[in-house]
C-alpha cells in the first residue's frame, strides 16, 4: 500500500504541547518529531503548532525564531513566531497576557491554558489563510482541536481541515478524550494492543469504526548506536559485543560502580509513577543484586513520596553494584541504553512504550510486562515464538523466512514472583548461555523498530480521515 505515499501530497498540521528535542516530557513529545519527520519524507507538508513556553528563551536546542504573525484575539493579543525544529516548521503561539509560563505541565490551570492554546492556534490558521489537509491533535491537552473546529472554525473560512486525533495516554481526562473521540473523523492510539484495552471504555466504544492502534517507532537518526556522540565506541549488530563492552565500561566508570568484573547490568529509564511499576522496578533491584548482577535506574519522580521511597532503597542498595541517578538526563539514557545487557519495563499499563524499542536498537535485551505496545513488540524467546512469526510477517522489511523472530524476556502478573518468571529467565541465559545470549543482541538490533512502517499506515489513515 505504500504507492498511497505517492499521491497528492498532504498538508499536515499538527498541534502539540510537546515537542522533542525543544519541550520533551515523555513519548508524545518523541512521536510528534518523528512520526512528522516520517510523514515529511513520504513527500508531505508537515507543519507543528506549539505553545512558546518561557524556557525556549534557555533553551540552545532552539534556533533563532522569526516573526509570522500576529493578531487580536480571546482579549489579548497573539505573538506567532516560526522556526525549523529537527527540519520540521514549527510555529510557537505566544498570547501576550504571559499564559504559557516555564513548565508544559503541572500548573493548576493546564486546562484552561492549553484549551486557549488550541483555539488560538485554530485562529491562526484562521488568519493566515492556511488550509491544512489534516489537522493531528494529541492527547487532552489537545483535544479541544476537533470541537472547536466544526462548530467555530469550520463555517466560518478555515473549511478544509479534517482531524485526526492520537491518545498517548487514556489515564487522563477521559472526558477530553471521548470529547475529541465523537467530533474527529478519525482516532488513533499507539499501540493494536492498547487500542484493544481502551477500545470499549464507554468513552470510545461508540465511536470505534474511526478506532485503530498504529504502533509508535523510534527515530532511527537520533537513536543510532553507529552515530552516536554520548557513546565512547560506534557500533553496530557485527560488533555489538565489543561495543556494548566499551560502552559498559563507560557507564561503570561514570556511575563509579566499582564492582568490576563479568557480571550482568540491568537497566531502567523512566519516569517513576505508578504506571512504571514502582514496586516491580524495587523488586527487580534487589533480585538483580541477590543474583550477582549490577543494577542502574535512570528516573524522575514527580510525586515526593515516591521519590523518598526510591532515596531508602538507594540508601539500602546504592554503591558498587547499583547506582540511581533521580535526575532527566539525555546523554546518560544513551549510555544506559547501550551499556546494559537488559532494559526492564515492568509497566502496570503502557500505551506503546518507547524504552523497550530504543533498546534493542542498542542490542539491549527487553525483559517486560507483557501489556500495551509492549505486548506488541517484545516476543518472549520461551512463548512467543508463533505470535512473533505471525506478528513480524507482515512487515516486508524484515520478513527473513524461517528466523526466529523473539526478541526479549515477557511476564504477565503484576507481583514479584512474575517478574522473577522472566528476569530469572533473562539472567540465566546471561550467566549459562552466552554465546546465545550475544546472538540475541545481535538479533534484535536488527529488528526494525523505526517509524518507516508505522508511519505510511498514519498516511493511509489520514487519506481515510480525508474521505470521510
Ligand atoms: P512515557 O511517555 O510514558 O514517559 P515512553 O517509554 O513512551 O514513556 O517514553 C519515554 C521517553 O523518555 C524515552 O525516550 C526515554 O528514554 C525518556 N526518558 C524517560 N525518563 C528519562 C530520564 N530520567 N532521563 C532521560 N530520558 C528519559
Amino acid at each position: 500500500e505504500g504507492s498511497k505515499s505517492s499521491e497528492l501530497p498532504l498538508y499536515v498540521a499538527h498541534v502539540a504541547v510537546e515537542m522533542a528535542p525543544i519541550c520533551k516530557v515523555g513519548g508524545l513529545g518523541d512521536v510528534v518529531t518523528a512520526l512528522g519527520r516520517a510523514v515529511k519524507e513520504q513527500g508531505h507538508n508537515v507543519e507543528v503548532i506549539l505553545p512558546r513556553y518561557d524556557f525556549f528563551l534557555q533553551s540552545p536546542l532552539l534556533g533563532a525564531t522569526t516573526y509570522e504573525a500576529e493578531f487580536a484575539f480571546g482579549g489579548t493579543y497573539i505573538y506567532v513566531s516560526k522556526c525549523v525544529v529537527e527540519g520540521l516548521q514549527c510555529f510557537f503561539i505566544e498570547p501576550q497576557n504571559g499564559f504559557f509560563s516555564d513548565t508544559v505541565y503541572g500548573r493548576k490551570d493546564d486546562e484552561v491554558r492549553f484549551d486557549f492554546f488550541c483555539k488560538a492556534a485554530l485562529e491562526f490558521l484562521l488568519q493566515t489563510g492556511r488550509q491544512p489537509d489534516i489537522l493531528h491533535c494529541h492527547d487532552w491537552s489537545t483535544a479541544c482541536i476537533a470541537r472547536a473546529y466544526w462548530r467555530d472554525y469550520h463555517n466560518y473560512g478555515l473549511w478544509k481541515p479534517k482531524v485526526v486525533f492520537t491518545i498517548h495516554n487514556a489515564d487522563f481526562k477521559m472526558t477530553k478524550l471521548g470529547e475529541a473521540a465523537h467530533h474527529c473523523q478519525r482516532f488513533t492510539t499507539v499501540s493494536p494492543t492498547y487500542a484493544y484495552e481502551i477500545g470499549g471504555l464507554p468513552a470510545f466504544a461508540p465511536q470505534g469504526a474511526k478506532f485503530m492502534g498504529i504502533r509508535n517507532g523510534i527515530d532511527a537518526d537520533i537513536w543510532d548506536p553507529q552515530n552516536d556522540p554520548f557513546l565512547p565506541m560506534a557500533f553496530n549488530a557485527d560488533n555489538v559485543t565489543e561495543g556494548k563492552a566499551a560502552a559498559r565500561e563507560a557507564l561503570r566508570g561514570r556511575l563509579g560502580l566499582t564492582g568490576w568484573g563479568d557480571k550482568p547490568v540491568i537497566g531502567v529509564v523512566t519516569r517513576l509513577t505508578a504506571q512504571k511499576g514502582i514496586h516491580l522496578i524495587k523488586h527487580a533491584a534487589w533480585r538483580t543484586l541477590e543474583r550477582g548482577g549490577q543494577f542502574v535506574l535512570l528516573g524522575s519522580a514527580p510525586d515526593p513520596r515516591v521519590q523518598a521511597e526510591f532515596n531508602s532503597l538507594a540508601a539500602q542498595l546504592g554503591g558498587e553494584n547499583a547506582a540511581f541517578c533521580f535526575t532527566y538526563d539525555e546523554p546518560l539514557s544513551h549510555l544506559i541504553y547501550a551499556g546494559c545487557d537488559m532494559i526492564l519495563v515492568p509497566s502496570m499499563f503502557e500505551p506503546c512504550g518507547l524504552t523497550q524499542l530504543i533498546a534493542m536498537r542498542y542490542g539491549s535485551v527487553p525483559v517486560v510486562r507483557s501489556t500495551g505496545g509492549l505486548r506488541d513488540t517484545v516476543f518472549d524467546v520461551d512463548y512467543d515464538k508463533a505470535r512473533a512469526a505471525w506478528e513480524m510477517e507482515g512487515s516486508s522489511d524484515w520478513q527473513r523466512d524461517g528466523i526466529d523472530e523473539t526478541n526479549g524476556f515477557a511476564f504477565e502478573g503484576t507481583d514479584g514472583p512474575a517478574l522473577e518468571f522472566a528476569l530469572n529467565r533473562a539472567l540465566d541465559a546471561w550467566y549459562n548461555n552466552r554465546a546465545w545470549f550475544h546472538s540475541l543482541q545481535k538479533r534484535v538490533m536488527l529488528q526494525d523498530w523505526s517509524w518507516n512502517k508505522p508511519a505510511l499506515d498514519y498516511i493511509e489513515l489520514y487519506f481515510a480521515a480525508l474521505k470521510s
